[in-house]
């Protein structure tokens, strides 16, 4: 860089885009986590990124509106590093982060969509996004077709001239099943379509969606990315190009991530691995448990034999993840005593952080959904949805246990 005097700190933050440490791509996702994307060298020595709570920096020529060093433009030191290490955790090319998953959901879908275009989706969405593509974008004149996420049959009598992308989640809210992914990427590629995969429940950890060829992933990083419920952000990985786009129309929809949430994100993505591997482990164990209760009419993990789809996550997957949903023998009052009997989990919506969280999504998460529709995605108003954190397994079990029995 040459030019005006700078300090040290100004020549590490310029510099981090061209020298933030490159992890070889053959080092492990726990080596990358920890490593990637950090600045090098170290920015004032300091072993952990700092926080820059700056909202613009000085002008440097920058001739591109999209390249002005501006906080909202998602170009800060700490933008840039969260956007390195997040590419390297996925194996993919680049990434972008957001205020939220669905600013990263809405950003990906406007950016790839346009009026008159068409669009497949799964038709057991999250809710944020079912409401998104099925009453927001028919607005801007967007239209779908919700399709059945394994009968590829269905995808292709679906297909419009028109129809530009394909979108689908990892593992389903709250039945916790499986599309199939690579018929997903192939129908996609076949047929020039964009595809899309929200990637929140499974985390890089468990499922890295560009090494199986989808274009672009989404994540609520309010969930596993972050882990520790103190947070909402988003984000994008994928293609470089695709990136950039949204990276475009997101520099004028002005959801950006505030440096400082910039921070705990990076912070926490260090011990994603720890994290995600043990709610891999607990979950499984906790699914085994509950499988084996006679209170239990049905529990549905993939790492469960009785699961639809364990070969394919047992294939497909280097873990079956933290979430799992069951259904009790008796109604809804039933539910509701054993949700009030448990002293661990916490009763709330969300998912994927160190305090295990427990809700019946029927009365919460899928209230946005008619009693019908929850009918037709197989969510009965007594399914229970726990999202297995980091406290003991043993502990949880016996919570459960004693909570079953009251
Ligand atoms: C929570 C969630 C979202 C939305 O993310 P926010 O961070 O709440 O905006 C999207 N997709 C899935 C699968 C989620 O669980």
């Amino acid at each position: 860089m040459v030019g005006r005097a700078r300090g040290g700190l100004e020549l590490a933050g310029r510099s981090l885009t061209e020298e933030s440490e490159m992890v070889d791509d053959d080092r492990a996702i726990d080596t990358k986590a920890v490593h990637a994307g950090e600045p090098r060298p170290r920015i004032g020595g300091a072993v952990a990124m700092p926080i820059f709570q700056s909202s613009t920096y000085d002008y440097d020529g920058e001739t591109d509106y999209h390249d002005i060093r501006y906080a909202r433009l998602s170009n800060s030191p700490n933008h840039l590093a969260l956007h390195a290490k997040l590419a390297a955790l996925e194996n993919a090319e680049a990434a972008l982060v957001t205020a939220s998953g669905m600013a990263a959901i809405s950003g990906v879908l406007l950016s790839v969509l346009r009026s008159g275009d068409h669009v497949l989706a799964q038709d057991c969405l999250y809710g944020g996004t079912h409401s998104l593509i099925t009453k927001d974008l028919p607005g801007y004149g967007i239209s779908h077709t919700l399709v059945d996420r394994k009968d590829r049959e269905a995808w292709e009598r679906a297909l419009l001239p028109e129809t530009k992308a394909i979108y689908v989640e990892t593992l389903t809210n709250p039945l916790v099943q499986i599309p199939d992914l690579e018929g997903v990427v192939e129908f996609a590629r076949a047929n020039g379509l964009v595809s899309i995969i929200d990637n929140t429940f499974a985390s890089p950890v468990n499922f890295r969606p560009a090494e199986m060829g989808f274009d672009l992933s989404v994540h609520s990083a309010t969930k596993y990315l972050n882990g520790h419920n103190d947070l909402i952000a988003g984000a994008v990985i994928g293609s470089a190009e695709l990136v950039q786009g949204t990276k475009h129309l997101h520099d004028h929809m002005g959801g950006s991530l505030d440096p400082h949430a910039c921070f705990l994100l990076h912070r926490a993505l260090k011990t994603l691995g720890v994290r995600v591997r043990r709610q891999n482990e607990s979950a499984g164990r906790i699914a085994g448990f509950l499988a084996e209760h006679p209170a239990m009419r049905a529990v549905h993990y993939p790492g469960l034999e009785s699961h639809q789809e364990h070969e394919l996550a047992r294939r497909l997957f280097d873990g079956t993840g933290g979430m799992l949903s069951f259904e009790l023998d008796g109604d809804v009052e039933r539910a509701e005593l054993f949700l009030a009997a448990l002293e661990i989990p916490i009763v709330a919506p969300s998912l994927g952080g160190v305090d295990s969280l427990i809700i019946r999504p029927a009365a919460a998460v899928h209230v946005g959904l008619s009693a019908e529709e929850r009918a037709a995605s197989g969510i009965s108003d007594a399914l229970i949805r726990f999202s297995v954190g980091l406290e003991d397994a043993d502990d949880l079990i016996a919570d459960l246990e004693q909570a079953l029995a009251a």
